[in-house]
């Protein structure tokens, strides 16, 4: 380890003074532009980014171009990422030069009534960060020091960035009485539903099937039923191939009983009041899905009484839950690489996010999640490893086909 940077330090190379970033302008204005490269301050580090990581947050956060607590005023954007450290701010000894890291998008403050009891993720004053579509990006020193991990050899950059929505998903798993901690296996032989096949969906659906629950998905296109087992679903129900999703989906449950955990992933009111109807009597339905602010939802209080339900929702992630999520993905037994279907660079960024917005076409899976490389022609860890004995100058690793139409995206196979 270095010795401390008593007045801060940088990286041997020469760093230039200003950066490629995404910056979010307005809703559905997104533009890649030249800023000044941030500068570490005590405590912070500067952080090359070495892959970053599209998110249906940013989606939504894109769509309304603005977001009360995830965006500051500098509006740049994106928050999955990992890299390397290239600057340390006065002060920081745990990370030194060239350290590979996972800095997470927010650290809690850990002194309110939330931090003290355990609820990290509803801390009064959460700090988020943002700025992963750059080519550097500033990590505040209350995210160094209490979120941000170093990567061991072998894992690559693609695959710790994935750690901020697993985080999430971990964390509605374990207050959904899902444990990934010491005793693992506590939901063995559990039944649980996944309502919706999207990314979060999806991770869902892999992590539970890890901790040993049966998973019974259920899924809106054709193309995410072969998705959704892939990732472990047991059993896959398409709403629009039975007359009755609940009654299909309950069917196949043990004694047809209804889950023991019915987790939403959908964010819409329907699913809300299917998740309910799919839960057996003293289960537990947690809704996760977030629909827009100012949504209701009427539910039916005699079942949700007379069945003795657990109704409860989950939102973002704590140091625990993200330590765990990274455990998962270090550990090998989480395919993390097959969570990233495409590949772009930070200047087809603005075209990655337009097709994001358009409806999927059914029977043609889209993207899951979008690797996006803010030097392209670094091509990233994987990419690099991909093209060993291949030509160092080809733009497309191995295991990517051509440009998928004009969407900037390209596809990785399968
Ligand atoms: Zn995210
Ligand atoms: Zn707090």
């Amino acid at each position: 380890m270095a010795p401390a940077g008593q007045n801060g330090d940088v990286a041997d190379r020469k760093i230039p003074r200003t950066m490629r970033a995404a910056v979010l302008r307005g809703a559905e204005d997104l533009r890649i532009e030249d800023v000044p490269i941030p500068v570490a301050g005590p405590g912070e580090l500067v952080v090359q980014v070495g892959a970053a990581l599209t998110c249906g947050t940013d989606l939504k956060v894109y769509r309304r171009g603005y977001h009360a607590k995830m965006l500051t005023l500098d509006r740049l954007f994106g928050h999955e990422l990992a890299g390397t450290v290239a600057q340390r701010g006065p002060g920081v000894t745990a990370f030194a030069l060239g350290d590979r890291v996972l800095p997470l998008n927010s650290a809690p403050c850990g002194q309110c009534y939330f931090c003290r009891n355990g609820q990290q993720n509803l801390c009064d004053d959460l700090l988020f960060n943002n700025g992963a579509y750059a080519e550097f990006i500033r990590i505040p020193a209350r995210i160094v020091e209490k979120n941000t991990l170093p990567i061991p050899d072998g894992v690559c950059f693609e695959d710790a960035a994935l750690t901020e929505p697993l985080a999430c998903v971990i964390r509605g798993l374990e207050e959904s009485g899902v444990c990934f901690s010491s005793h693992a296996g506590s939901a063995a032989g559990k039944t649980a539903i996944v309502l919706g096949a999207g990314p979060i969906g999806l991770l869902f659906i892999h992590a539970a099937s890890l901790a040993g629950l049966q998973v019974i998905a259920v899924v809106k296109r054709a193309d995410q039923i072969a998705t959704a087992r892939r990732f472990g679903a047991q059993q896959v129900i398409r709403i629009s191939d039975v007359p009755d999703p609940i009654a299909a989906a309950r069917a196949l449950t043990p004694e047809g009983r209804g889950a023991d955990i019915v987790l939403e992933a959908v964010a819409t009111p329907e699913a809300w009041q299917w998740a309910v109807r799919m839960a057996r009597k003293g289960g537990l339905i947690n809704l996760f899905g977030g629909p827009p602010s100012g949504t209701t939802v009427a539910l039916d209080t005699n079942l949700i009484h007379y069945s003795d339900l657990t109704l409860k929702a989950s939102f973002h992630h704590t140091p625990a839950t993200a330590r765990r999520a990274f455990e998962l993905i270090v550990s090998g037994r989480f395919r993390a690489p097959d969570f990233h279907t495409g590949v772009a660079s930070l200047e087809d960024l603005p075209m990655v996010f337009r097709s994001m917005m358009n409806r999927p076409v059914d029977g043609v899976a889209p993207e899951i999640k979008t690797i996006i490389y803010p030097e392209r022609s670094s091509g990233g860890e994987r990419a690099t490893a991909d093209l060993a004995g291949g030509s160092v100058e080809d733009p497309l690793p191995d295991g990517i086909a051509g440009d998928a139409g004009n969407s900037g995206i390209s596809r990785r196979q399968p």
